[in-house]
């Protein structure tokens, strides 16, 4: 074993030397706690990562907005208030990019790298963990890509259908920029209730020009690795492009089949329909059923906007199908990132079911505030749920999800108040996480 520090007391270990992972490190040691840090990069690979360096931010140099009034942009603000050590770097190497928030990663990355390396209070480990340490405060943050053995270990500690590692997510859009004039509400083949679903119509020249769109659309280069796993895992799950490909009218008897609807507005059966189906029980976020795609994420906006009722449409999420580790964090987490089987054990980052650098960064903000606490002789905190924070973890770890994805920070998460729509919506949103994350910091 590689290790840079000789040990006296370490009561926290943290396994991943990523976003989640290097920013729950400098909460523990910026309070005088000593760490346990486990990185197996480069001994071992993802895949993914090309370097060595701690919090590589392997594909966009992008974090994301920086507006205030945008999700991504909110949440900066609350973690910077907090004291993210994430967000000071990133400000530190910032380059232009309008709005956003991007970076210059190889100084982003070689900063965080030269400063844990060396730190006094970090026992570095360089080494792949094949299993979670039995005694002490651990921070799981190895991410999406995190290593076969330790998974395999993972599914026995916490039950083999506790555990994804390849996904395949539809497009996710606000309920308020859903064109309810186009789209009705039904069920397929007529099946009796009020209608569960919205059903965005299409007739025969809507029909052929989407398909159309759809098969000259520009795709994601999958890795090899993500090609053998999506011909192993997604057989049942095809991307709509894949599906059209294989005949002009196979999306038609497929998700996008008509069976059971009268279009209120003709009359008449759709030549296609596409549904939407409620996702939360907010009813603020519907998924396009059976769109999981692959399609790059500017042509899904372009050709997924051309369906009638979703011209306006705000997607929060884009359809995404590749290899990504994640817990069952709605069934095994608490607000405060522990499992609830052995709380000793925290989950941060993607690993948690977040989605996204900042997003990941942020619980491994909060997972190394909670074990700092628990060190300390305090109770661990749940943010408040109205704040951006808390509103994504309240989401992660919320157990009325039927089928769990991760999920990136996003208006749609929050039910606001009766009646808002759009702008007026938001603002009621932003004004609410504010109010609240200030009673929230003050009680710290
Ligand atoms: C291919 C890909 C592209 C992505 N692109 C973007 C993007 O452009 N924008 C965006 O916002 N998000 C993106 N994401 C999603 C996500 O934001 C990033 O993956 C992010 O880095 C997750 O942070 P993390 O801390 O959870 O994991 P990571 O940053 O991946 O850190 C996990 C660390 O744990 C280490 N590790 C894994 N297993 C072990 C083990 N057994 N022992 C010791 N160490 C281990 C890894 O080497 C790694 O250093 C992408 C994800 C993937 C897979």
């Amino acid at each position: 074993m590689t290790s840079s520090r000789k040990n006296k007391e370490i009561a926290v270990t943290v396994i991943g030397a990523g976003l989640a992972g290097t920013e729950a490190v400098f909460q523990l040691i910026r309070r005088q706690i000593p760490v346990r840090l486990i990185e197996m990069r480069p001994k071992v690979n993802t895949g993914a990562h090309t370097t060595d360096q701690f919090a590589e931010l392997v594909c966009s140099n992008s974090v994301g907005s920086n507006l205030p009034d945008r999700a991504s942009g909110l949440l900066k603000e609350e973690m910077r208030l907090l004291g993210s050590y994430f967000m000071e770097v990133a400000y530190k190497y910032r380059v232009p990019a309008g709005n956003a928030l991007a970076v210059d990663r190889g100084a982003f990355a070689r900063e965080i790298t030269r400063y844990l390396r060396t730190h006094s209070l970090i026992e570095f480990i360089n080494e792949e963990a094949v299993e979670l340490p039995e005694d002490g405060l651990v921070i799981v943050a190895t991410g999406p890509l995190t290593s076969p053995a330790l998974l395999e270990s993972l599914q026995k500690r916490l039950g083999k259908k506790k555990l994804e590692f390849f996904d395949a997510v539809a497009p996710l859009v606000a309920a308020d920029s859903i064109d309810r004039e186009i789209a009705f509400k039904g069920n397929r083949y007529g099946e009796p209730g009020k209608g569960d679903y919205l059903n965005c119509p299409m007739n025969k020249e809507q029909y052929l020009e989407f398909v159309k769109a759809l098969l000259e659309a520009e795709r994601i280069d999958l890795s090899d690795l993500e090609k053998n796993a999506r011909k192993q895992f997604f057989n049942a799950c095809q991307p709509v492009e894949i599906i059209a490909e294989s005949g002009v009218d196979s999306l038609r008897f497929g998700p996008m089949k008509p069976v059971g609807f009268t279009d209120p507005k003709t009359g008449k059966r759709p030549y296609a329909v596409v549904q939407l189906r409620q996702d939360n029980l907010l009813a603020s976020l519907y998924n396009m059923v059976g769109f999981q795609t692959n399609l790059k994420h500017p042509e899904q906006k372009r050709v997924f906007s051309m369906i009638p009722g979703l011209e306006k449409a705000e997607f929060v999420r884009l359809g995404q199908m590749h290899r990504n580790s994640y817990i069952n964090s709605p069934e095994l987490l608490t607000p405060t990132l522990q499992l609830r089987s052995d709380p000793r054990i925290f989950f941060a980052g993607q690993l948690c079911g977040v989605e996204g650098y900042t997003e990941s960064a942020a619980t491994g903000l909060l997972a190394g505030i909670n074990a700092v606490r628990i060190i300390s002789g305090k109770e661990p905190v749940v943010a408040p749920p109205g704040t951006m924070l808390g509103g994504l973890i309240n989401y992660i770890t919320f157990a009325g999800h039927k089928d769990f994805h991760p999920m990136n920070a996003n208006f749609g998460i929050f039910s606001g108040e009766e009646g808002a729509k759009g702008d007026v919506r938001k603002e009621q949103i932003i004004r609410q996480a504010r109010r609240q994350f200030r009673e929230f910091f003050d009680q710290l």
